[in-house]
């Protein structure tokens, strides 16, 4: 197999990152700041992994992460308002009911109170068995509203959720979060340092420990480090596309207790002018776990945004976009009446769970194992494309501690 091209050096790069989304920019970003040569392996054509904004119709739509979530805290704020990306610090859409809602406001408070209690309940699960599910209310009337917030929070069934990490993540959270007008995966893509060499197509299929360091193999040839940062997902991790070597077992075994939820995204245009409020927010049917949450002309877009997690998630997963789109069509001239469904166009629907390089869309924990985690990153905003960049800053900087101590060794 060919050597790649951009040298013949036994040790090209101080590190090898593997997986340009935003845990691997970060770390590119760390070790940029350190001085650290540094190549970036990525399998697909572009960057960003799962965050990935789509110029469709004119709207830079986020197809993958869209909120910076505990913004007051959030990497890349400070990222985005140094490369001049606009912050959009206004409270989001889902704070803002959409006027024309006929909804029942009774079952909306019953359904919220529903939801309040279940998650005090898991505190106590937590202690216990550990599976959210264990704190549903036995046949309680708003079980479906709960499940499919769990859905969108995690993409899981609670049947399969640690409620020790949910309640992690709700604990971590700042409650702020802010929006990126140009998209978050805008800003990712353009944040890789201009130092790092970048590989795009080039999967990443071997990872072999050698005397100096490390020797990774792609379609394109062999190519040596001092050290890798492996980015990629819970669910990549946990599968056979990379071959590691020996000694790594204990990461898979936790990569496949960290499994990735599903969530996934459709859109619509809004093609004559249908009364929709701008900067709104609509949920689908209290009792149906399956529902959509959606985001009706964000940035006054002529744009409808359905967000589905779990079940509803799986109707794109296993049955394709067009009846995504219907079941979302369906909801929405529910709420807002017949007419609407001739001004609706479908735009664009995602399939995160069915692409080979990412393999769904953000981690949970298994009931009994969130401390699996602590194997993979610290157990901090672990869901979110801030915690992935924090997790890459921090890698880099364990290599460059570690390298540092192999050299001293040497000399
Ligand atoms: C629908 C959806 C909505 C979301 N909403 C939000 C949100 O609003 N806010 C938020 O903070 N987070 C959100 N997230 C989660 C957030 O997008 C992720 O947590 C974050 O982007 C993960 O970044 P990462 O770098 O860890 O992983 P990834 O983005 O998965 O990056 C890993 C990269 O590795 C590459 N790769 C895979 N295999 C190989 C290989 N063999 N060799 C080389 N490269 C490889 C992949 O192609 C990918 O580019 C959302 C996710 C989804 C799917």
């Amino acid at each position: 197999m060919p050597d790649l091209s951009y040298s013949p050096m036994a040790t090209q790069f101080d590190v090898i990152i593997i997986g340009g989304g935003a845990a691997g920019i970060g770390a590119a970003r760390r070790l940029a700041v350190h001085g650290a040569s540094a190549l970036l392996l990525e399998a697909s054509s572009r960057l960003g992994g799962r965050a990935y904004t789509q110029n469709l119709g004119g709207y830079q739509l986020d197809l993958g992460c869209e909120w910076l979530h505990s913004g007051d805290r959030n990497a890349w704020v400070g990222i985005a308002e140094a490369s001049g990306f606009p912050v959009d610090r206004s409270d989001p859409p889902w704070s803002k009911a959409h006027p024309s809602i006929a909804e029942d406001k009774d079952d909306q408070e019953a359904a919220w109170r529903a939801y309040g209690a279940w998650e005090k309940r898991l505190r106590a699960v937590a202690r216990g068995s550990d599976r959210a599910s264990d704190a549903l209310e036995p046949g309680g009337e708003w079980n479906a509203y709960v499940r499919a917030i769990a859905g969108f929070m995690s993409g899981m069934a609670p049947e399969v959720i640690s409620a020790t990490d949910y309640l992690a993540y709700d604990d971590a959270s700042t409650g702020k979060n802010w929006n990126l007008p140009l998209g978050y995966g805008t800003l990712v893509a353009a944040s890789l340092p201009p130092s790092t060499a970048l590989r795009l197509a080039t999967p990443a299929e071997r990872i072999d420990l050698t005397a100096d360091g490390v020797a990774v193999t792609t379609r394109a040839g062999t190519v040596r480090a001092k050290a890798a940062v492996l980015t990629v997902s819970t669910a990549v991790l946990a599968g056979d596309a990379i071959c590691l070597p020996p000694g790594t077992e204990p990461w898979r075994e936790a990569a496949a207790a960290l499994p990735l939820g599903r969530n996934e995204k459709v859109f619509f245009e809004i093609g004559r002018d249908a009364a929709f409020e701008p900067g709104s927010h609509a949920y689908g049917n209290l009792r149906d776990a399956r529902s959509a949450a959606y985001s009706i002309r964000p940035n006054g877009w002529p744009v409808i945004e359905a967000f589905l997690g779990g079940d509803g998630a799986r109707i794109l997963e296993v049955e394709g976009p067009a009846p995504g789109f219907a079941h979302a069509t369906t909801e929405l001239v529910a709420l807002f009446g017949s007419d609407v469904a001739s001004a609706l166009r479908p735009l664009a629907a995602t399939s995160w769970s069915r692409m080979a390089s990412i393999g769904g869309a953000y981690s949970c924990a298994l009931p009994g194992q969130s401390q699996t985690r602590a194997r993979l990153a610290r157990p901090f905003d672990f869901t979110t494309a801030h915690g992935a960049h924090d997790s890459g800053h921090r890698g880099a900087d364990e290599i460059m501690a570690a390298l540092r101590h192999r050299q001293g060794k040497a000399a």
